[in-house]
């Protein structure tokens, strides 16, 4: 399921079109930022304003790394716990 227009734009309009993060504004990176859950949608996240945060490319990217590095740290502690 992908994100209506109108979410977009809400959560576009709370950010004042900056990164929620690093505060980076459209005009400086050049265009639309991209809007990212804080939690994938397969981590119990959703699509409401409070799971969405409207943030550069940059951003994105290295919270992607974050997740999986994350989850894979997760995956190695739990199979050293029962080994
Ligand atoms: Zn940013």
């Amino acid at each position: 399921m992908s994100l209506t227009a109108s979410i977009r734009e809400q959560v576009r309009h709370r950010a004042q079109s900056a990164c929620e993060f690093c505060g980076i504004t459209e005009i400086d990176a050049g265009g639309m930022l991209t809007i990212d859950h804080f939690q994938p949608r397969t981590k119990a996240g959703s699509d409401t304003l409070e799971d969405l945060i409207y943030a550069c490319n940059r951003l994105s990217q290295i919270l992607a790394f974050l997740c999986s590095t994350v989850v894979s740290l997760l995956i190695t502690t739990s199979l050293n716990t029962y080994s």
